[in-house]
C-alpha cells in the first residue's frame, strides 16, 4: 500500500500509482483530487504540489471553494437540486452528476459566456434511493442534454455498486460510452480510492480521488 505521511509525497505516490496501471485502451487519466472531507489547508498544499483539478460533491461546498480557490478546476461530483443551479453553472469547471433534464436547463440558466462540460451519470443498481439514470433511459437523457446549447454532453459518469461487481459497473460504462459517443470519444468519469486501478482498466479517464490522497492528514489532524 501507499506510504509516505505529506501530502506531495503521497500525491506523487498516488500519481506514479496511476502511471504504472495497465491501460488497455491507452487513454490518459486525469486526477480528480476529492476534496470534501480535506481542509483548505490540505487542498492549498496538494495544489501547491501542482494538483490542478478538485471535486466537491455539494454544490455549496464547490461554490465557496471555487470562489476561494479560483485558480484550480472545480468538478461537481454530487446530486444537484434544482434550487442549487446557479452555483454549478457559474462556478463549476465541469458537471459530472447530470441526472435528469430539468436539473440541467436549471444549471445551463446559469451559465454565461462559455459551455458547461457535463457527463451524465449512470447508476447500475435497480435500488431506488441511489443517483443517476438506468441506462436503458441514458440515450434519451443523452438526447436532451445535448439539444441544450449552453452544455456540451462530454461523457458518462459511475460509481461502482457497493453490492459488488466492481468491474461489470466500469466496463458497462465503458460500452455505454462507446454506443453514445463513438469509440474513445466519451470522458469516462469512475474509479475512486478503492477501485480507481479497476476503473482505469476498463478506460476511465477521470478518477476521483479522496481518502487515498487526503486521509493520513486528516488522521493527523484530529
Ligand atoms: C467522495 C466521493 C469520491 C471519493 O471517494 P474516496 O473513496 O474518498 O476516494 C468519489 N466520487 C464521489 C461521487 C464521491 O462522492
Amino acid at each position: 500500500m501507499l506510504t509516505g505521511d505529506d501530502l506531495p509525497q503521497r500525491l506523487r505516490e498516488v500519481q506514479a500509482l496511476v502511471q504504472k496501471l495497465p491501460r488497455p485502451y491507452g487513454q490518459s487519466v486525469e486526477i480528480l483530487a476529492v476534496s470534501k472531507y480535506a481542509s483548505d489547508e490540505a487542498l492549498a498544499v496538494l495544489a501547491a504540489a501542482g494538483q490542478r483539478h478538485f471535486a466537491e460533491s455539494r454544490p455549496q461546498a464547490m461554490r465557496d471553494r471555487a470562489v476561494k480557490f479560483p485558480d484550480l478546476y472545480w468538478h461537481m461530483i454530487g446530486p444537484v437540486q434544482k434550487n442549487k443551479a446557479k452555483y454549478i453553472g457559474r462556478h463549476a469547471t465541469v458537471w459530472h452528476s447530470v441526472e435528469d433534464a430539468d436539473t440541467a436547463h436549471a444549471v445551463a440558466a446559469h451559465v454565461q459566456g462559455r459551455r458547461l462540460p457535463v457527463l451524465l451519470q449512470a447508476d447500475f443498481s435497480a435500488a431506488a434511493n441511489r443517483h443517476g439514470v438506468a441506462p436503458g433511459k441514458l440515450g434519451a437523457l443523452y438526447r436532451e442534454v445535448s439539444a441544450i446549447g449552453q452544455l456540451e454532453v462530454i461523457g458518462l459518469m459511475c460509481m461502482a455498486m457497493p453490492e459488488g461487481d466492481t468491474d461489470g459497473c466500469f466496463s458497462r460504462l465503458h460500452t455505454l460510452g462507446k454506443e453514445l459517443f463513438g469509440q474513445d470519444k466519451a470522458e469516462l468519469s469512475m474509479g475512486m480510492s478503492n477501485d480507481f486501478h479497476l476503473a482505469v482498466a476498463e478506460g476511465a479517464t477521470m478518477i476521483r480521488l479522496g481518502r487515498c490522497l487526503f486521509d493520513p492528514v486528516s488522521e493527523r489532524n484530529v
